[in-house]
């Protein structure tokens, strides 16, 4: 047992790290003030690929309120506006499935590269419009 143990355990301890130290390489005591130090700037954002589903990113301009992506959505994430014929986005009850934006005949809805969504405040994280999508934030 010990000889297996034992050069696998040398294997992790000199491979590569591959996950990101995310925000900070040790965590700070509070989380808040280490990211609103200039002195002690987060760690860069790890390079996502292609296919991240991070936050649902909705360009509001383009929908044609068709509901495809209310009937699809396992999670009751979005909610129609009759009035308007929009939706809202409800990104606290969303599970990143990405149905809604393959349904989506206008292509309005995209998955994001955004990963940073935790918020005290539950309305941030209601959605009626991002804007077109080359003004997404990252
Ligand atoms: S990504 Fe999935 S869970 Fe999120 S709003 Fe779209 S269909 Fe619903
Ligand atoms: S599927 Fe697309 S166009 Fe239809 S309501 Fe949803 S976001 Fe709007």
């Amino acid at each position: 047992m010990i000889t297996r143990i034992v050069p696998q355990l040398w294997r992790q301890i000199f491979s590569r790290v591959v996950t990101n130290v995310f925000p900070a390489v040790h965590m700070p005591p509070s989380l808040t003030e280490a990211l609103s130090d200039p002195a002690t700037p987060p760690n860069p954002p790890v390079p996502v690929g292609g296919r991240f589903r991070g936050r649902l990113h909705y360009d509001r301009s383009k929908c044609i309120g068709c509901r495809l992506c209310i009937k699809v959505c396992p999670a009751n994430a979005t909610d129609y506006q009759a009035d308007e014929k929009k939706i809202v986005i409800h990104n606290d009850r969303c599970c990143f499935c990405a149905q809604c934006t393959e349904i989506c005949p206008v292509k309005c809805l995209t998955m994001s590269e955004t990963y940073m969504i935790s918020s005290y405040v539950r309305k941030e994280n209601i959605v009626t419009d991002s804007g077109p999508i080359a003004a997404s934030p990252r």
